[in-house]
């Protein structure tokens, strides 16, 4: 059984900025990832205007340059998944075993999905996730916005600064987002709210350019950002660390779990700022402690 001083589990930018730390730092790291290709979320951005350093790059390209500098500095990259970490040991799902000095939890969330006709089809391709990733492509245009929580308001918010009009839809009448948000969003003079309505469909052609609602009604729109929340992705780890109320790991500032050895970083990490840029950097701060 091969002895690692770091597993990583999740090859994102947090787990592929701690692998470039503790490879420049000496150590012998492999990254477990199920998918077998890195980069994370940030392969469903089509382009990335925010990450220091690249005014504008696709995020595929982004990940690739992640993937390569972890590469070449030596790390192990292991496809495969992680069933079950007991004590020192992670046990994977092709029977093998790995065993580790430190363990970094970078599984990330997933945005969850509305799983309608044309999400997958146009995903990238008119529909969005992210707004603060992916707004820019649509200035001067019409979008509309899915979700009712503080993340729906704010992307709105974001959006309505660029775009032509952004609409709300909502399933229920009554938002779910904190009053500031929405006096935020009602304030404004290029957004509209559609209640008590649901996706029935995405459509288009090779891009996006409507959707149609359950009630029947179709809007004509250039883009389409589902704001409905995330999903953690906590299975392997959340009866061994402490989580907080929406199933995050919970971390000191070095990253530190609840249990000795373990860390998380990266989107599955209970904080307030979720970008690529801030996972990369919990990754340095992960690998720093590892390496004092
Ligand atoms: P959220 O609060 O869980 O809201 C999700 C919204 O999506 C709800 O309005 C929900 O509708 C709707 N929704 C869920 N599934 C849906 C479906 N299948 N079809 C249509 N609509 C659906 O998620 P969030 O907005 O991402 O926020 C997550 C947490 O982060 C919250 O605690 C929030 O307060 C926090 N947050 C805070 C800030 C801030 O303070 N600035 C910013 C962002 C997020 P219903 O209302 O009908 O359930």
């Amino acid at each position: 059984m091969k002895k690692y001083d770091t597993v990583i589990i999740g090859s994102g930018p947090a787990g592929l900025s701690a692998a470039v730390y503790l490879k420049r730092g000496g150590l012998d790291v492999c990254i477990i990832e199920k998918q077998g290709f890195s980069g994370g979320q940030i392969l469903l951005t089509s382009i990335v205007e925010n990450y220091l350093g690249f005014s504008s790059i696709t995020g595929d390209a982004l990940a690739d340059k992640f993937f390569r500098q972890a590469h070449e500095l030596g790390t192990d990259f292991l496809t495969d998944e992680a069933e079950k970490v007991d004590k020192n040991k992670v046990i994977l799902k092709s029977g093998k075993s790995l065993l580790f000095d430190h363990l970094i939890i970078a599984t990330g969330s997933s945005h969850k999905t509305l799983d309608v006709l044309g999400e997958k089809e146009f995903a990238a391709k008119g529909i969005s996730y992210c707004a603060l990733c992916d707004g820019a492509i649509f200035a001067g245009k019409e979008v509309i916005v899915i979700g009712g929580g503080d993340t729906a308001l704010e992307e709105a918010f974001y959006l309505a600064k660029t775009c032509k009009k952004v609409t709300l839809i909502h399933r229920r009448s009554t938002l779910r987002a904190s009053k500031i948000l929405q006096n935020r969003f009602f304030s404004l003079n290029n957004t509209q709210f559609i209640a008590n309505d649901e996706i029935k469909q995405f459509c288009g052609e090779t891009t996006l350019n409507a959707v149609i609602l359950k009630s029947g009604k179709r809007i004509n729109t250039s883009g389409a950002f589902i704001a409905i929340g995330q999903n953690p992705q906590n299975n392997l780890i959340k009866d061994i660390v402490k989580l907080d109320n929406q199933g995050y790991i919970i971390t000191d500032d070095y990253c530190k779990t609840s249990v000795s050895g373990i860390y998380a970083i990266g989107d599955i990490r209970s904080k307030n700022c979720r970008q690529i840029i801030t996972a990369a950097a919990d990754g340095v701060i992960a690998a720093h402690s590892i390496l004092q």
